[in-house]
């Protein structure tokens, strides 16, 4: 064979992003102390320090979760390997799991759990809505399975579920419960041990603000007994927690190289939710949450969940009649540098999604979206008072105390 020479290529330039405001579904703002920590020296996977490092993570994720689960660790891969890592641990061939679908995320949970052979029943809610812990009831009954799964904090929507008294009823049923919290977690309350929560799992670029690629597990003991107990192999030999044990664990078995500079990056994103301390980080979601939706609301957006039900980093909102969607949302980002989510499923095209999560929950944010948001709808005909946006925002952090900065 005779030796090809490689085509020519120009060397590209050096990487230099554009900075954004990011107030979409995720990945959120990270904080600068997250951003350093990804450019410290690497260790190794197996260093003194790395392992140090790892059991401090464990810690503050226990924290974090509220839990004393001793199996509470971070899964290498992005959200939806948290989802993956929970069913195929939990579910064996032929296992019958029910699953809570009212938006993207509760479908994908059911797509994984077909994919692992579970023997899957949907039960479905509009997209927006919530369930109610009495028709989860009903078919927990008529079905009887080993697993329910069910999100916390549906983000293709904004809807917040309540979860306590579904898992009461789970486990006075025989089940396990398993629900996702990768966009609740560290925004909103999520007490993993006081709600009787078997196994759960999140990510890392929402409210944890975070870059994406690591997603934090835990489960209770008697889901970690289940696991131990499996007649067959976990399907997936990455997401295997037997063996991610041996290495989170005391053996420090080698099974994975970690992501070393992600981990970094979690432990300083975990350390700043504790510096700032997880109820006055929920207040703070809260607050900048009331100002957006005064803001938006006098903007003439409504949101698509009900009064309730609707999630303080998640704001989604329906775009008004004779609005381009994309006309808007390229606007913004070109112009004032902001990303914005699109709506998903029937909302495509019909709704906005605004987060305001985790470091990216600021007075600044809220107040910069706000005035973008007007003179884009304005010039595009939508009859908006000038100023009517922010003066409504400014009300709500004008009255009621200091919010904090979020850092
Ligand atoms: C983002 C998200 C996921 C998936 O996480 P990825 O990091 O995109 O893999 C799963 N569930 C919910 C509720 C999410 O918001």
């Amino acid at each position: 064979m005779a030796a090809t020479t490689p085509l020519p290529i120009d060397a590209p330039a050096p990487l230099s992003p554009s900075t954004r405001v990011l107030l979409g579904p995720g990945p959120s703002e990270v904080h600068p102390r997250v951003l350093a920590a990804l450019g410290m020296p690497l260790l190794g996977h197996l260093d003194p320090e790395f392992v140090a490092l790892m059991d401090e993570t464990q810690m503050l994720l226990r924290h974090v979760f509220r839990t004393e689960n001793r199996l509470t660790m971070a899964v290498s891969g992005t959200g939806s390997a948290g989802m993956e890592a929970v069913v195929v641990n939990l579910i064996e061939p032929g296992d019958k799991m029910l699953v809570c679908v009212n938006g993207v995320f509760g479908g994908r949970m059911v797509d994984v759990a077909e994919r692992a052979g579970a023997q899957v029943t949907a039960i479905e809610r509009p997209y927006g809505e919530v369930f109610d812990p009495e028709e989860v009831k009903a078919a927990i009954h008529r079905v009887g399975p080993k697993l329910v799964g069910i999100v916390h904090a549906e983000t293709s929507t904004g809807a917040w579920q309540p979860v306590e008294e579904i898992a009461q009823i789970a486990h006075e049923a025989g089940a396990l419960i398993a629900i996702d919290t990768v966009t609740s977690l560290a925004g909103v309350p999520v007490e993993i041990d006081a709600w009787g929560i078997d196994a759960v799992y999140s990510g890392t670029q929402k409210c944890l603000s975070c870059p994406p690629g690591l997603a934090p597990v835990s489960f209770s003991p008697q889901a970690a007994e289940v696991i131990a107990n499996r007649k067959t192999k976990v399907q997936s030999w990455y997401l295997d927690m037997q063996m991610i044990q041996r290495y989170w664990g005391s053996d420090r078995f080698y099974h994975h190289t970690a992501p070393i500079s992600m981990n970094y990056a979690l432990r300083e994103a975990l350390a700043l939710v504790v510096e700032e301390g997880l109820e006055a980080r929920h207040a703070r979601h809260l607050k900048n949450h009331r100002a957006l939706k005064a803001g938006l609301t006098a903007l003439g957006l409504s949101y698509v969940t009900a009064e309730g039900h609707q999630l303080p980093q998640l704001n989604c909102v329906r775009i008004p009649d004779g609005i381009d969607d994309m006309t808007v949302r390229r606007r913004l980002l070109s112009e004032w540098g902001i990303e914005i989510g699109g709506g998903l499923g029937p909302f495509k095209g019909a709704a906005w999604r605004i987060g305001l999560m985790g470091h990216g929950s600021r007075p600044a944010n809220v107040t910069l979206v706000l005035a973008a948001l007007e003179t884009c709808l304005r010039e595009l005909g939508h009859p908006v008072e000038p100023g009517a946006g922010l003066a409504a925002a400014s009300e709500v952090y004008g009255s009621g105390g200091v919010v904090g900065t979020g850092r």
